[in-house]
């Protein structure tokens, strides 16, 4: 191979990782899972809380402890409040959620024992499988900051 030959493919090489690098770490982050905005640790899916905050901005947490410790530090209320229901990982306005605190812990790096469910049967079925509690009034996650 003449060295213009090489020369010129050392620079389409160079060329294709100059550009491939950008396009792969765009895909990588698009892959990567969402971080709580408190605590940074990875969201579970099924443990996701989402809040709209006072300017109608939204902000991901992996887990009630992690939304309300956030929410303590705001100065406006939230717009809006999801949790996820446990069992078919939809959202659900916080105000509709029926809440249990179990011996169950959820799989978030604090460990906490609340569990939001859509359905009061479910809610119910976790409470009685998991010698748990059905919260109610004050004691239902996020209640001081509604
Ligand atoms: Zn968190």
């Amino acid at each position: 191979m003449s060295k213009r030959a090489t020369n010129w493919l050392l620079g389409a090489a160079g060329l294709a990782v100059l550009i491939g690098l950008p396009i792969l770490g765009n895909w990588a982050r698009r892959d990567a899972q969402p971080r709580c905005a408190l605590d940074g640790a990875r969201i579970a899916p099924l443990f996701r809380i989402r809040v709209v905050d006072g300017q109608g901005q939204w902000h991901l947490f992996c887990c009630i402890d992690c939304a309300e410790l956030w929410l303590k530090r705001q100065t406006e209320k939230p717009r809006a409040i999801f949790v996820t229901d446990e069992v078919n990982g939809q959202d659900i306005a916080v105000e509709t959620a029926h809440f249990v605190r179990s011996l169950v812990a959820a799989p978030t790096g604090n460990g906490g024992r609340v569990h939001a469910f859509g359905q009061v049967a479910d809610a119910e079925r976790h409470a009685q499988a998991f010698h748990g509690t059905i919260l109610t009034d004050r004691a239902k996650p996020f209640s001081e900051v509604r």
